[in-house]
C-alpha cells in the first residue's frame, strides 16, 4: 500500500503523515515513512541542491529534471523495496507536488512533468491524502516553524492561494486516488478523518 500526503506549506501534512504511520504501526503494520524531495541518501542530496541557496540558480526545466532524478532514486532505493517487502509506504509529497509546483504554478510545464513521470517513474500512490488548508493560516504556520528553508521567504499569500487551487484541481483530475481532508481543524480531528477516509478508500 502506497499512500502520499500533499498540501501547501503549513497545511500540516507532515504531522498527519506521521500520525497515520503511528496509527498503522500500532495496528501491527510495517510502515516506511518517507518524504520528497528526498527519502533516500542521493535524493536528500538533490533536495539540498534544489531547496537551499539561490532559488534562481536553476531554470524551471532543470528543476524538473532534478526533482525527477530525486524521485527516481527514492523509488529505486526506498519505495520499491519497501512495497516489495509488503510494507506500507507513506510519503510526504510525491509526484503531485511536481505536477503542482513545477508543472502548474511555476510555469506552463505540466506536459514535460507528465512525460518525464511516464518515462522514469510510472508509479502513482494507491491513495493521495490532500490536506486542504486556508492559505493565510498555512502561511502563518509555515513561517513560524523553525529550520525553514530559504525558499519560503519568497512565498506570499497569493502564491499560496494559487497552490491551494492547483492541488484541489489535481484532486479532481485524479478522483479515484485522492481524498481531500479539511486541515483547518485541530490535529486529532484531522487525523481521525484521515484514518476514516483511508479505510473507506482501501476497504479496510
Ligand atoms: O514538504 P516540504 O515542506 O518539505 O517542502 C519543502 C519545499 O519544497 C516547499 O517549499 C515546497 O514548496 C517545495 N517543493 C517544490 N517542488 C516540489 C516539492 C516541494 O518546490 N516538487
Amino acid at each position: 500500500l502506497f499512500i502520499s500526503f500533499e498540501g501547501i506549506d503549513g497545511s500540516g501534512k507532515s504531522t498527519q503523515a506521521r500520525l497515520l504511520a503511528e496509527r498503522l504501526e500500532a495496528e501491527g503494520r510495517e510502515v516506511v515513512l518517507t518524504r520528497e524531495p528526498g527519502g533516500s541518501p542521493g535524493a536528500e542530496e538533490i533536495r539540498a541542491l534544489v531547496l537551499q541557496g539561490d532559488p534562481d540558480r536553476w531554470s524551471a526545466e532543470t528543476e524538473i529534471l532534478l526533482f525527477t532524478a530525486a524521485r527516481r532514486d527514492h523509488l529505486e532505493r526506498t519505495i520499491r523495496p519497501a512495497l516489495a517487502a509488503g510494507k506500507v509506504v507513506i510519503c510526504d509529497r510525491f509526484a503531485d507536488s511536481t505536477r503542482m509546483y513545477q508543472g502548474l504554478s511555476r510555469g506552463d510545464l505540466r506536459g514535460v512533468v507528465d512525460a518525464l513521470h511516464d518515462l522514469m517513474i510510472g508509479l502513482e500512490p494507491d491513495v493521495t491524502v490532500l490536506i486542504d488548508m486556508d492559505p493565510a493560516k498555512g502561511l502563518d504556520r509555515a513561517l513560524s516553524r523553525q529550520g525553514i528553508e530559504e525558499r519560503f521567504e519568497d512565498f506570499g499569500e497569493d502564491l499560496q492561494r494559487e497552490m491551494r487551487a492547483g492541488f484541489l484541481a489535481l484532486s479532481q483530475e485524479y478522483p479515484d486516488r485522492f481524498v481531500v481532508i479539511d486541515g483547518g481543524r485541530d490535529i486529532d480531528a484531522v487525523a481521525a478523518d484521515v484514518a476514516q477516509a483511508l479505510s473507506a478508500k482501501t476497504g479496510g
